[in-house]
């Protein structure tokens, strides 16, 4: 399971994007003594200057030729990269309908010329501190969000989060008319590991599959486990023919797993049931159930198998 993301204790960037050198070098000289300061003087140098270094504060002028405060302040909260970096707009006028055409535009403050540098230290400080504050909000949900989706003890994907990436692979699929396989993998006898070697040898069996597993994915294939000893496989971009290579890799690298226990060798199987998407012939429960029905045909097949039961073949009904 990875930890928190850290937050780094960096000193923070500010972007300076000011128009005239003589009012640049007055703010500099008022912050650079606690924070690294990257300058502009153009408005487009500094769309590109925040996307590549994400400074944690931007002070933006309303005069940076070619693009006016306002444009800049629009395009870096349109685009999702730069839409939170928090903007104080920076102004010759006192003037009310400014200030409340920045703030509407997503900037997070307001000063007016002359800057009074006490004020703009404080103010650039006080934004610094929310910045950090929601950076680590961010990174907390983040890490919540993970742990949510994620099998404490084989760390893969959990049913959850694997049901969601299904539907956006349908979902796409019809868009797109490629399909996607489904793989449904359990343990053969894996009652018995547990009743002769215990319940934590059978864990440690769990995660050893689960590893096979991973070893012998692309990585945009997602395997979760499913429940107990019940694994799923999500093949994006593939149809169960060709889910049946690594499939078979899995088999077989799984029936030459040897986990250690004491002076004993554990040994396991595992049974395989895939199908992928008739395009417009299925739905998700029954793409589900065909790899159940797929799997149970190989256990009743005498275990330690694939069974392969494809859709994709089947011609695509229209679909308004
Ligand atoms: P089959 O070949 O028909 O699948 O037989 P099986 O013994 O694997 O199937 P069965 O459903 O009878 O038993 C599954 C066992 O998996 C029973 C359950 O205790 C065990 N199991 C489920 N989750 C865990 C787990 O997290 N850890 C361990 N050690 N065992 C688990
Ligand atoms: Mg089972
Ligand atoms: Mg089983």
């Amino acid at each position: 399971m990875t930890p928190a993301e850290p937050i780094p204790l960096e000193v923070p960037l500010i972007l300076l994007a000011v128009e005239s050198p003589s009012e640049l070098d007055g703010i500099d000289q008022i912050l650079q003594a606690g924070y690294t300061l990257i300058h502009t003087h153009a408005g487009d140098e500094a769309l590109r200057l925040a996307g590549e270094r994400t400074p944690d504060l931007i002070l933006l002028d309303l005069q940076t030729p070619p693009l006016d405060g306002y444009a800049v302040c629009a395009r870096l909260k349109a685009d999702p990269p730069t839409a939170r970096l928090p903007v104080i707009l920076v102004s010759e006028r006192d003037a009310r309908e400014d200030e409340l055409r920045g703030l509407e535009l997503g900037a997070i403050d307001y000063l007016a010329k002359p800057l009074d540098p006490d004020i703009l230290l404080a103010r650039v400080h006080n934004h610094l501190a929310l910045k950090r504050i929601q950076d680590r909000l961010e990174a907390s949900n983040r890490h919540l969000e993970s742990l949510a989706a994620t099998d404490a003890l084989t760390g893969l994907v959990n049913r959850r989060r694997l049901l969601a990436r299904l539907e956006t692979e349908y979902a796409r699929s019809l868009r797109t008319r490629h399909t996607f396989a489904v793989a449904i993998c359990d343990l053969d006898h894996f009652k018995r590991v547990n009743d002769t070697y215990g319940h934590p040898a059978g864990d440690r069996v769990l995660v050893s599959f689960a590893a096979a597993l991973r070893d012998n994915l692309r990585g945009i294939d997602l395997a979760a486990r499913w429940g107990g000893e019940e694994f799923a496989i999500l093949f994006p971009e593939s149809s169960a023919e060709e889910a049946m290579i690594p499939l078979e890799r899995i088999r077989q690298a799984v029936s030459a797993l040897r986990i250690q226990h004491g002076d004993d060798t554990i040994a396991i199987t595992v049974s395989i049931g895939v199908t992928d998407y008739g395009i417009g012939h299925d739905l998700i429960e029954q793409l589900l159930e065909r790899a159940d029905a797929a799997l149970y045909a190989a256990k009743s097949g005498g275990r330690n198998r694939i069974v392969c039961s494809p859709q994709a073949h089947q011609d695509p009904c229209d679909l308004a």
